[in-house]
């Protein structure tokens, strides 16, 4: 039933598929304008009819973007059904085949394909192909019944596939743009915390796992820092879980401010966050890790946050070692890290031989 969306439940259709009714927009648009050049040419080439049914389809457009501008689609859709299938059936009957009007019946077959449901489409795209053909054969019995002289036909057949070249080339590689955006949104949104726009979690593990590898081909030393904000339980209980999320925000790009553009960081569990510093031993991780717990205690957070608390952050690290993987380099950093909460919070720990 899902094409029938297109003409029965528009508003929840556009919803879903909104670039494809952007995309439709765009269409009428540039078909509008390609029409008001289909007038120009008509005229100059001695032929005052078919100049007139393009104004009535530059109408047609126009009402079409003006539907699709608001969301009235189904109407849109009519309109431009309506449109292009009577101009090239019109531009065929009256001056013939080799006028190349059929070509534009072929841009259907991508439109219906991306916004048709698999039954609607196979239908839709029997419908077209029907017409198609219909229009050939019936043009194999009749005459053309305003012919125009064979070298305006000429121009009127490379004008048509020419604008159908043109048009095709740009949908496809509007399409294309289309689908490489929606795959980045897609990809942001599997990898990154929507809060803090740090990495989550499994995008974390994720990454580890190619440093374990990189570390396992080199033996290049990759440090690892979990950070805890110290008492933050009491945050959310006295300023409310609202100033909690913005605090955490401030503290992620706390964190983020202090590493390099190398070092990998993510929100490992709720005010918890873990980072991995390739090419980082035990001590350098230890003096990056001082510099955060630093740049906690410089900052002017009720500036920042609208709290009027000073929040520290609590830090323990690892390195990673031979026979490691990832559960095993991150337990180390957490038992650092729950040695500097048990003496006194505010510190950074190294873990132990
Ligand atoms: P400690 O110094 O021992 O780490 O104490 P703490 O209060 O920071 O630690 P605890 O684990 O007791 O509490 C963590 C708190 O973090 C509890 C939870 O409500 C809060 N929290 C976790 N995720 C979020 C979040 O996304 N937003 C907010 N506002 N709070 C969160
Ligand atoms: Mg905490
Ligand atoms: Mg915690």
């Amino acid at each position: 039933m899902d094409s029938l969306n297109l003409s029965i439940s528009y508003e929840p259709a556009r919803q879903r598929r909104p670039q494809f009714w952007r995309l439709a927009m765009r269409c009428a648009q540039i078909a509008g304008t390609v029409d008001v050049a289909f007038f120009a040419l008509f005229l100059a080439l001695g032929s005052p009819i078919l100049a007139w049914v393009n104004v009535v389809s530059v109408a047609m457009y126009a009402g079409a973007y003006y539907a699709l501008k608001y969301r009235i689609n189904k109407i849109a859709v009519v309109l431009i059904w309506a449109e292009v299938l009577s101009h090239a059936a019109l531009g065929i009957i009256l001056i013939g085949w080799e006028s190349g009007f059929h070509y534009y019946l072929l841009m259907f077959i991508p439109a219906i394909c991306v916004s048709a449901g698999r039954r609607w489409a196979i239908y839709a795209l029997l419908t077209l192909w029907g017409y198609y053909v219909a229009l050939d054969a019936l043009m194999w019995f009749i005459e053309p019944l305003q012919p125009i002289p064979e070298s305006a036909l000429h121009i009127v057949h490379l004008f048509n596939l020419s604008v159908v070249f043109a048009m095709f080339s740009y949908l496809a590689s509007y399409y294309l743009r289309m689908v490489v955006s929606a795959q980045r949104k897609l990809r942001d949104m599997a990898t990154t915390d929507p809060l803090t726009g740090l990495f989550n979690r499994r995008h974390m593990t994720y990454l580890a796992q190619n440093e374990l590898a990189r570390f396992q081909r080199s033996g290049h030393p990759v440090g690892f820092l979990l950070l805890d904000i110290d008492h933050f339980k009491a945050i959310n209980d006295s300023f409310g879980h609202e100033a909690g999320d913005r605090a955490l925000i401030v503290v992620a790009d706390t964190i983020r401010e202090e590493l390099r553009a190398q070092d990998l960081v993510g929100r490992w569990g709720g005010e918890e966050f873990l980072a991995i510093l390739p090419e980082t031993d035990s001590e350098k991780a230890r003096a990056s890790a001082g510099r955060i717990r630093k740049a906690f205690l410089a900052k002017d957070w009720k500036e920042m946050t609208g709290i009027p608390v000073d929040m520290t952050i609590s830090i323990g690290v690892s390195e990673l070692r031979a026979g490691d993987d990832l559960s095993s380099a991150v337990s180390r950093a957490d038992t650092a890290l729950y040695r500097s909460k048990s003496s006194g919070r505010n510190r950074v720990e190294l873990e132990t031989a």
